[in-house]
């Protein structure tokens, strides 16, 4: 199906239009006369542009036993997502020109969704040594991160900014000071001593943010914090923009959403790095995610398999999925308890990434490639990790009960993900 149009849908300001789609483009929105056969109905749904996600794990390779492209993207695509971005630290690492063209081999082959690949800062994530940036632009990477870690050494950081620059490539920080952090699988507070164990402090994430602002004001370029979660790190960013200085950063749904006292027993489905902080923290995320200081959500689709987030606490690997729950979370907790804007909840999951990165596409526009989700806003549904197109279940949202759940997703025309009880 080439061409065709999707009719009877309400955009988020509540009109009732009709979308053609031809040639992988948006030919036309608005009043259109359709022959049956070319017509998708969509009656009762919400049309967006397809989700755009900055954060995603999306393993391979070595790790091929955790996800793949084609189920990392396939779940991407049940998400609502069209455009992904894959962080480098898979085995072996996006630092090289050769696996990142056998990265973007595979998406052609079996992807879902557009993904763009983020590159490693250093050789190996290691933070020690740089890779040839040059290569990188040739190869069409638009930033850098040692995502997974951050760059300990201020030396090493420096040079980074500086090449980065030349290059014009973004910077994404994972902000983890080792020295502070030591590692502790929990935020120092309440649940680690409740349960005896080591936390680590919200300023081993917000002593690096700190760090690498002084650095942006001194050397220039564009610095992004990923995954942000304490709120010395909102107060640093907030200051820094009203300096003027080009930072961005972004929050998951779990940070904005779960806080420690949140984690049941020693459930390692609650655990990822940066860690669930406090409520205060977790309430001043909320603030600045209103207020504009966050600029996007982010995922940080981090898969594990049962066997190894059974290894407790403190052995189980960080990190949760989230490209499947994403928008019905931030829909129901947000636009549906009217803390938000439909507008504003685009604004976060499709048009500041796009703007920020430079990614494709965030609207619904003539002439843009057809990447859009219709979404029930009507009939809410239990989240079953079981369902998950995601080769991993390793989420702490298993059994809420949510608004919002992407039912067709449409990337360059073509359908990626439909929902079989809906009758398109
Ligand atoms: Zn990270």
């Amino acid at each position: 199906m080439d061409s065709f149009v999707i009719s009877n849908v309400k955009n988020i300001r509540g009109e009732s239009i009709s979308v053609r789609v031809s040639g992988g483009k948006i030919t036309h929105i608005g009043d259109i006369v359709t022959h049956q056969n070319e017509e998708i109905d969509g009656k009762g749904k919400m049309i967006i542009p397809g989700l755009v996600d900055m954060q995603v794990h999306l393993r391979d390779f070595k790790q091929a036993y955790k996800e793949t492209v084609k189920t990392g993207t396939q779940a991407a695509s049940r998400g609502g997502f069209t455009s992904i971005a894959c962080m480098p630290n898979t085995q072996p690492c996006l630092d090289n020109l050769e696996t990142l063209n056998d990265l973007k081999e595979k998406v052609s082959e079996e992807g879902y969704c557009k993904v763009f690949p983020i590159a490693a800062m250093t050789k190996d994530i290691q933070g020690e040594t740089l890779v040839d940036y040059k290569t990188y632009k040739d190869a069409g990477v638009l930033a850098i991160t040692d995502d997974g870690r951050g760059v300990q050494k201020d030396e090493v950081m420096r040079e980074v900014f500086e090449e980065a620059k030349k290059y014009s490539l973004g910077l994404m920080q994972h902000c983890e000071v080792e020295a502070i952090s030591k590692g502790a699988s929990l935020h120092e507070g309440k649940k680690s001593k409740e349960l005896g164990l080591v936390g680590q402090s919200g300023l081993a994430e917000s002593e690096m943010v700190k760090r690498d602002i002084d650095l942006l004001r001194e050397i220039g370029g564009h610095y992004h914090v990923l995954h942000m979660s304490a709120k010395e790190s909102v107060e640093h960013v907030r200051k820094a923009k009203k300096e003027g200085l080009n930072v961005t950063c972004e929050v998951t749904p779990h940070h904005l959403l779960l806080c420690d006292e949140d984690i049941p027993n020693e459930d390692t489905h609650f655990k990822m790095n940066p860690p669930l902080r406090s409520r205060e923290d977790m309430l001043c995320l909320n603030e600045a995610l209103l207020d504009g200081t966050i600029d996007m959500i982010t995922t940080d689709h981090a898969p594990h398999t049962p066997e190894e987030k059974a290894q407790g606490l403190d052995d189980a690997p960080f990190g949760i999925i989230g490209l499947e729950t994403a928008f019905p979370l931030i829909y129901t907790y947000y636009v549906k308890n009217e803390k938000m804007s439909f507008e504003k909840l685009i604004d976060l999951m499709c048009i500041k990434p796009v703007e920020i990165f430079k990614v494709a596409n965030g609207q619904l526009r003539v002439g843009d490639d057809a990447d859009l989700c219709l979404v029930d806003i009507e009939q809410s549904k239990v989240v079953d990790a079981k369902e998950f197109y995601s080769k991993c279940e390793n989420t702490p949202f298993d059994g809420d009960d949510l608004y919002g759940w992407p039912v067709l997703t449409i990337c360059n025309g073509k359908i990626t993900y439909k929902d079989s009880n809906y009758d398109f």
